[in-house]
């Protein structure tokens, strides 16, 4: 790929929508089809699902800790989904960041709204069900939640649903393979931004200068 990252800082790509919607499904797929992307690991206070492995998956944190790092301002951001806390540890971010890696944030909506407050140069992007009834198939179908789960995950939905004209994209998770395309191409897209770029234009404008005699 030839011109992935040319400015010195890399870009905050977030990703949310409804649980359920498939944005782990899709981040996989981006994160297998695109290079130098970076998935950020947050941290939550809810037991590892079977097959979860800590630090890879989540960092798993008791309550009492999670709290303590509340405290302390290392979340960039952080939410209360569903009765436990979850959030993105700020230092690792804002490094990579910095280091000029594109990161993604798979966060939920609370999350992303705080982040679009603290980072609003980050490029927000909506996963949207194709309609009610898929989305509570779909969440049936994970296999991971109890009726009662089900039913709060299924009333979040309708206001995470009203969030998404905030967003500077919506990607409907129709059929997978459309809406991994959605997505892979508008991260490609704001990578070739001219804005994200300025180090190319000025090595054109260094070379081509006024004189465009070629020997
Ligand atoms: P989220 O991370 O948003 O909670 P998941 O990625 O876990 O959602 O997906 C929830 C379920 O929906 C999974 O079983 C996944 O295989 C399925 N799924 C994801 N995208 C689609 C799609 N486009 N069509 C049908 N099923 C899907
Ligand atoms: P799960 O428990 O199914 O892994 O995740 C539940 C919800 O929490 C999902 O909507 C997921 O996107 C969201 N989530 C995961 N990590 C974070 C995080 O760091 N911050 C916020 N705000 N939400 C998160």
């Amino acid at each position: 790929m030839a011109n992935w990252s040319n400015t010195d800082k890399g870009m905050l790509i977030v990703i949310s929508g409804p649980s359920g919607v498939g944005k782990g499904t899709l981040c996989k797929i981006l994160l297998n089809r695109v290079e130098n992307l970076f998935l950020s690991i947050s941290a939550t206070t809810r037991p590892p699902r079977p097959g979860e492995i800590d630090g890879r998956d989540y960092i798993f944190l008791s309550r009492e800790l999670f709290e303590e790092k509340i405290k302390k301002g290392e979340f960039l951001e952080w939410a209360k989904v569903y009765n436990n806390y979850y959030g993105t540890p700020k230092d690792i971010v804002f490094q990579q960041l910095r280091d000029g890696k594109d990161v993604v944030l798979e966060i939920d909506t609370q999350g992303a709204a705080q982040v679009k407050n603290n980072y609003p140069e980050g490029i927000f992007i909506f996963i949207s069900p194709p309609s009610i009834k898929e989305l509570k198939k779909r969440i049936i179908k994970r296999g991971s939640d109890t009726e009662s789960s089900i039913e709060l995950r299924m009333k979040s939905a309708i206001d995470e649903i009203k969030a998404a004209s905030e967003y500077d994209y919506i990607v409907l998770n129709d059929d997978l393979n459309q809406a991994a395309l959605n997505l892979q191409s508008i991260v490609l897209a704001e990578r070739c931004k001219v804005s994200r770029n300025t180090k190319i234009v000025l090595k054109l404008r260094e070379e081509f200068g006024n004189d465009a005699s070629v020997n």
